[in-house]
């Protein structure tokens, strides 16, 4: 029993000592356990303020306008971007409707829509397939690309969305689309230029047949009948001779226009001053019929279809020696380097002259300044000149003061 005594005494015996070692003990315990939960407790703190500020920061850095909204579309939170898009400070927005930041037209239709996302929130974009806009403090719109994402939070579901000015991207698109409309235009009257042109080619081909023969039977019923049938007679045959002449050389300057298009050959390395020197050798009757001279600079070598520049040269200079005036024709050629990587030539006389109203008509099909009396011709010389121009990828134009002479150009791209 002594045993189980002085158990019971020692335990007896104990209790206030073991209670204060005990409650010390607990007091310590507790102590290091409520320093821990503090510790822990600030650790977390201090983790959520991390996450937070994180999340701000990425937020803020945010290539788009981000605008944090609770369900009810009140703005709690915003970014710089969102300042500068639509020119309010964060404090002119935070706690505003959302629908501050869209036109007037479609304020009454978003809280609806608002609803219905907070009844199915989930990352999406706004209006699928509509065209959105935002507004600016200054009142005006611009398009915008919108996209929505819940937030989870412990306060409830946040609305975020991203909003993105989409204005560069409308104009780049707008742009493209004139341009495949302008494409799309020059297709269609490349088409029908080309059937025309075709039209145009197979009538003058079909043409010269029977008008071969009514030429050669009224130049021979001229020939045949000339003093033997009355005056009037004699009269109206060399008529029909000169229409049927007059018609050939039409519908030869006809063909040859066709043909520019059409039967063109390749673009090579082609001396300009032997293309010259070849037109001048087929007008050379009629330069020393004129009296007249013609001179040149040293040409360059361009990229050309040789046969084509030999026919601009000729119809060229042809004109310049046609077209002159009582003095006797001068006529330079020369070609000079502009800083657009193109070659110009020029063709200048001390002809006639023509007046600056008429520099655009010229170049136009059968448009003639001087009558059939004066000068023969059929006023498609210079049309054919502006397509070969035009086939090389350059350009014509005149530059001419009446009585003292003109200047016609030609630019032709180095490159050809
Ligand atoms: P054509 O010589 O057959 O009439 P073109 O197309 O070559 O046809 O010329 C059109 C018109 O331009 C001519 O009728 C003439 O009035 C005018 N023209 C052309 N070249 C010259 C020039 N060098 N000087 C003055 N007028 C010119």
């Amino acid at each position: 029993m002594l045993p189980k005594r002085n158990k019971m005494k020692s335990v007896r015996a104990r209790p206030l000592e073991a209670e204060a070692v005990h409650g010390i003990g607990a007091r310590k315990d507790a102590e290091t356990q409520l320093a821990q939960m503090q510790g822990k407790y600030r650790g977390l703190l201090e983790a959520l303020r991390a996450s937070e500020a994180k999340f701000r920061r990425i937020i803020e850095s945010a290539p788009d306008a981000m605008v944090i909204s609770d369900l009810n579309g009140r703005i709690l939170l915003i970014n710089a971007e969102t300042e500068r898009l639509f020119g309010y400070s964060r404090e002119e927005l935070v706690g505003q409707a959302v629908e501050l930041l869209i036109p007037e037209r479609f304020r009454g239709t978003h809280p609806g829509h608002r609803d219905r996302y907070a009844a199915n929130p989930r990352t999406r974009s706004m209006g699928e397939g509509l065209q959105l806009f935002g507004l600016r403090k200054d009142n005006t719109e611009f398009p915008v690309e919108i996209s929505l994402s819940p937030i989870e939070t412990p306060e409830g579901t946040l609305i975020s969305s991203a909003i993105r000015d989409i204005t560069a991207r409308k104009e780049a698109q707008e742009a493209l689309r004139h341009r495949e409309a302008l494409e799309r235009r020059a297709l269609e009257l490349k088409r029908s230029n080309d059937d025309l042109q075709q039209f145009a080619y197979i009538a003058a081909h079909d043409l010269q047949e029977p008008l071969r023969m009514v030429a050669s039977y009224t130049q021979l019923l001229a020939k045949r009948y000339k003093g033997r049938l009355d005056s009037d007679a004699d009269e109206f045959i060399a008529y029909a001779v000169d229409g049927a002449h007059r018609m050939q050389r039409l519908i030869g300057d006809l063909l040859a226009y066709c043909r520019v298009g059409t039967t063109g050959n390749d673009f090579r390395e082609t001396s300009s001053e032997a293309a010259l020197e070849q037109a001048l050798l087929n007008l050379q009757s009629a330069i020393q019929e004129s009296g007249g001279a013609v001179t040149h600079d040293p040409l360059p070598v361009v990229i050309a279809d040789s046969i084509q520049l030999v026919q601009l040269f000729q119809n060229l200079v042809g004109n310049a020696i046609k077209y002159r005036s009582a003095e006797s024709p001068r006529v330079h050629v020369s070609a000079g380097k502009n800083g657009a990587m193109e070659w110009i030539f020029s063709i200048r006389d001390n002809g006639l002259g023509i007046d600056p109203q008429y520099f655009e008509k010229i170049f136009g099909m059968f448009q003639r300044l001087h009558g059939r009396d004066e000068f023969s011709g059929t006023g498609i010389g210079l049309t054919v000149c502006k397509k070969i121009a035009e086939r090389h990828g350059g350009r014509m134009w005149v530059e001419s003061e009446p009585g003292k002479g003109s200047t016609f150009y030609f630019a032709l791209p180095e490159r050809g």
